[in-house]
């Protein structure tokens, strides 16, 4: 069969879709009565569906991918003649993007200073703590294995990833998990589990990190797993002194600082990666979805000198290195893109686009809470954010999912996608996100505002 992507019978698709094709996150019932939505076309932040409805996408490409936006050809155009020269050897040898992309990143991250190639975030995620791991075998005797997360961060779909998961139906259903993944408290200032706020609550939330420590043993935790704001569970970032204590512990008690920004990286939140924010020095960072923005697979976990220096001094050079790998780490697509796309955002200031407009856009969230007393709480960084949708303002008890469900789907039938807490937490799935791509402008903006205002006023008059 020749793959045409102009000509093709919709009917025939949408049939083979229905037949055969598992959807991510789906509940394949419904199917079975209406047809599942299938993409077909992509241009700046819009995309047509295949019956040739157009939507303005607010959650590039439904989760936060597509930083640069649909339909660039320069980066279509280098992958292609990059695949055309070269399209694959196993990254046991060296390829000319990995190469240029792997410095060309480092200079963006001050204090880091290796790149390791993968395929997705969990991926990433996983060579980090198998990293971590391997460090607990070679210098701490076996010892330093724990690895912490925090309740609400997601970090992947593997099993080990889901292991370090803070998100309690995520999890449902799969375990047993991964053994010495241990959970810390979350820092959503919204729903402070103490009474207390701004840096006070920062601090608090920090120290609890470092009892859960004093607890497991120092001498058996290896690293403190983090997203830099919470992302699929519910956009938190976290307050005033949080970073810097957390700092403190990790070096206090010799643990690395791993940062997840699969979500964050490559300038979501307007500076090229989350955690530069605030002022902290990781040991390990983790990177995907942006990192192309999905013009080919990549994930990249980036070290610093010490963590890679652990790997070559050993006694043991048979058997203590890094003894992984990925093959389509190998792929040479994904740098390929991820230099186009790095240089895209550099060329068309997309750092500073997302700062002005990611203001904006959270301004005229802010606005909305004055009409629409369902909304609890405003937050975000960038073109990254989320608002809660409660019961009451007081109580804060979060609306039913149904209802953030509705909203979303009043969004789509007027046009605008955007994204919510999915299926997460029990009870707690009442977050409504936004992550453009990085190109919005102030126009596209207002289009999503509004679509949200009809939804929420539509929505309500039916509560
Ligand atoms: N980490 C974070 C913070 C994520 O949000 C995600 C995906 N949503 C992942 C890791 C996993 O990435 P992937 O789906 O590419 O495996």
């Amino acid at each position: 069969m020749k793959y045409d992507t102009e000509n093709f019978d919709s009917l025939d698709v949408i049939d083979n879709d229905k037949n055969h094709v598992w959807h991510h996150l789906s509940q394949h019932k419904p199917y079975e009565k209406n047809d599942p939505m299938v993409i077909v076309h992509g241009k700046g932040l819009r995309v047509w569906d295949i019956k040739g409805n157009e939507y303005l996408d607010a959650v590039s490409g439904a989760v936060w991918t597509v930083n640069v936006g649909y339909g660039r050809t320069e980066i279509a155009d280098a992958v292609r003649d990059q695949l055309v020269k070269m399209n694959y050897f196993a990254q046991t040898a060296g390829n000319i993007p990995g190469a240029l992309f792997a410095k060309k990143l480092i200079d963006k991250m001050p204090g880091m200073s290796r790149v390791y190639y993968s395929n997705s975030g969990s991926e990433a995620n996983e060579k980090a703590f198998k990293l971590v791991r391997q460090i607990a075998h070679k210098k701490y005797g076996g010892k330093k294995t724990k690895i912490l997360y925090r309740d609400r961060d997601y970090h992947g779909t593997t099993i080990a990833t889901l292991s370090a998961t803070g998100q309690f139906e995520r999890k449902n259903q799969y375990g047993p998990f991964v053994p010495d993944f241990v959970e810390v408290p979350h820092c959503c200032e919204y729903r402070a589990q103490i009474d207390a706020s701004g840096e006070e609550y920062g601090v608090w939330a920090a120290n609890e990190i470092e009892k859960v420590i004093l607890a497991e043993g120092p001498e058996t935790v290896g690293a403190l797993c983090l997203e830099p704001i919470t992302a699929g569970g519910g956009v938190i970032e976290a307050p005033e002194g949080y970073w810097a204590r957390v700092q403190e512990i990790c070096r206090q008690y010799d643990i690395l600082l791993h940062i997840d920004e699969v979500v964050c990286g490559l300038g979501r939140t307007g500076k090229w990666f989350g955690y530069q924010h605030y002022n902290i020095q990781p040991d390990i960072v983790t990177m995907a979805k942006g990192v192309a923005s999905g013009y080919a697979a990549i994930s990249c976990t980036v070290t610093t000198e010490a963590v890679f220096e652990a790997f070559k001094e050993d006694e043991d050079p048979r058997m203590g290195y890094f003894r992984d790998i990925s093959t389509f780490g190998g792929c040479t697509a994904g740098p390929a893109a991820a230099l186009v796309n790095m240089q895209i955002i550099e060329d068309e200031n997309l750092l500073e686009n997302t700062t002005v407009q990611g203001e904006y856009l959270l301004k005229k969230l802010k606005e909305l809470m004055d009409k629409h007393p369902i909304i609890g709480d405003v937050r975000g960084k960038g073109l990254f954010a989320g608002f809660e949708l409660v019961k009451d303002r007081v109580t804060k008890e979060p609306v039913d999912e149904s209802v953030v469900i509705a909203v979303a789907g009043h969004c789509m039938a007027n046009g605008v996608i955007i994204g919510r807490t999915n299926r997460s937490f029990k009870e707690h799935n009442n977050t409504v996100c936004l992550a453009p791509s990085l190109i919005i402008t102030r126009d596209e903006i207002d289009i999503v505002v509004k679509a949200i205002d009809g939804a929420l006023t539509a929505v309500c008059s039916n509560m």
